[in-house]
């Protein structure tokens, strides 16, 4: 394919012209070129959708099922179209983090934290079959209302300093949507996600123990939000298990009926779109919203059993407060150049910059925090974004990307490299979960890009800036 490079804007900022229109591209020159035809192939199929406004890859862009994980995509409401591919299979997946009091010494010991795994356990169940441990949430509750839709006891107060935490710690505590569209969910998908509700699910989902590093020149910022030097954290990676699951697979097939009978021809039967305007859009786009809400209300009740095990470990007045919650597999109505736009995130993150209207109630001043994972067995980071992030709609990356498939990982890694990443044998030792790392080898850190060149890549593009950087201690897998 032709790819011809068009600018280099400087400062991890590259444009690409493709046949059916440019790219914007954020990454260093090494991880740039590391970047092979296929994910340039696959941003030239979704440049085939018309009326695109915008179109980019942060550094973990990877090949995805019809579109690139790493993709922005932007279209004008008005005239636009949203696409399913463009938003990726576990819609609303994403990440969260919780602050504890406890310091990187006091869970050093290697028997504590395997308690620690275990009480985790014990509460969240993370076998892919396991069923939910609330089954007195009504489902309908959920996917209409997200956190508003729990009942009390499973709210704020329970494991967050502040009673109102819950909702303003998070990027999006519901959505509203025209209701009508449930009508045709399938018995099955409820039955498959209201037993699901809490649950971890399988891949590279994961409820992390790490340790904070301070970014000194934001210490500032890690002050005002309860972060400290050494401080305990617990990272969790989940999305919307079944009902976003099997939505995806629905709202595809029925875009693809609508296209073939507009005689909408797509280069990949996987890449699917419809106008925004439209009843297929429409459709896709409200119930789009039902699974956020799914997804949101999954991760507090992850976060919940969290609490709930550690309070086994800690004494029944061990606090959890929630420091953020946000998605990067979605697409959002947004305000950009004062026009409305439908910003397609599949696998970046939203990083508001401080004062940026869109920022949840608590950090309109600095800034949220952006969530950024890495590997199991090398640091996740803490970001905050910049104003210059205006050039790619605040977006960054939203993890390190792999490198890899399951499959080339299991086949080129052996379990004694993944075995020595991890420490195995020493003290600072990352425990695990699963009884062999063998079962897991298809998540090992060498299955991911650098981090660290991902990390500097947005830094470098001056698209956000790092207030922690979290080494991790224990990994729950799902
Ligand atoms: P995705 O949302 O595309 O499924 O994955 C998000 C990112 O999570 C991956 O690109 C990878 O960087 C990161 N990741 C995957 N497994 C783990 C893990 O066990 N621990 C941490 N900290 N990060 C992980
Ligand atoms: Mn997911
Ligand atoms: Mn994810």
């Amino acid at each position: 394919m032709m790819t011809e490079f068009i600018r280099d804007h400087g400062s991890n900022h590259k444009e690409v012209r493709l046949p059916h229109g440019q790219l914007h591209v954020f990454a260093n020159d090494e991880v740039f070129s590391a970047l092979d035809h296929k994910v340039y192939q696959m941003a030239d199929n979704n440049l085939r959708i018309p009326r695109n406004v915008y179109m980019s890859y942060t550094p973990d862009a990877h090949v995805g099922i019809g579109t690139c994980i790493g993709t922005t995509a932007v279209w004008d409401l008005k005239d636009g179209f949203v696409s399913p591919s463009i938003v990726g299979s576990d819609i609303g997946c994403g990440m969260r983090v919780h602050l504890t009091p406890l310091r990187k010494e006091d869970i050093q010991d290697k028997q504590l934290r395997r308690e620690i795994i275990e009480a985790i356990e014990r509460y969240v169940p993370t076998n892919e079959r396991a069923s939910s441990q609330y089954k007195d949430i009504r489902l309908e509750d959920v996917v209409t209302e997200g956190l508003y839709g729990l009942p009390k006891r499973y709210v704020p107060d329970a494991y967050t300093p502040k009673k109102t935490r819950s909702f303003t710690h998070v990027e999006h505590a519901k959505f509203s949507f025209n209701t009508d569209y449930l009508d045709e969910i399938p018995d099955k998908m409820w039955a498959r996600a209201w037993g699901q509700l809490g649950t971890l699910g399988g891949g590279n989902h994961f409820i992390e123990i790490q340790s904070v590093i301070i970014q000194e020149e934001n210490r500032h910022i890690a002050e005002k939000w309860g972060l400290f030097d050494g401080q305990v954290v617990v990272m969790i990676h989940s999305g919307s298990r079944a009902w976003g699951g099997m939505l995806g697979p629905r709202y595809t097939r029925d875009f693809k009926k609508a296209m073939e009978l507009w005689g909408v021809g797509t280069p990949d039967p996987n890449l699917v779109y419809a106008p925004i305007n439209t009843e297929q859009g429409q459709r896709y786009l409200n119930l789009m919203y039902s699974a956020l809400n799914y997804a949101v209300t999954n991760r507090h009740m992850i976060a919940y059993g969290v609490r709930e095990g550690l309070k086994d470990v800690f004494g029944s007045e061990f606090e959890m407060p929630v420091l953020y919650d946000l998605m990067h597999n979605y697409a959002l109505k947004e305000p950009h150049r004062n026009r409305g736009m439908l910003v397609h995130r599949k696998g970046t993150t939203r990083a508001l910059p401080p004062g940026h209207p869109l920022n949840s109630p608590a950090y309109k001043e600095t800034g949220h925090p952006a969530l950024i994972p890495g590997s199991m067995g090398t640091s996740s980071y803490i970001m905050v974004g910049k104003k210059e992030g205006e050039k790619n709609f605040y977006s960054i990356c939203h993890g390190a990307g792999r490198v890899r498939s399951r499959r080339a990982t299991k086949e080129t890694v052996t379990v004694d490299q993944f075995s020595q990443s991890l420490k195995v044998g020493t003290e600072d030792e990352i425990l695990v979960n699963q009884r062999t790392l063998a079962s897991i080898l298809d998540e090992c850190p060498q299955a991911y890009k650098d981090v660290d060149q991902i990390i500097d890549s947005v830094v470098g593009a001056n698209l956000a800036s790092v207030v922690a950087q979290c080494r991790p201690m224990a990994v729950v897998k799902g």
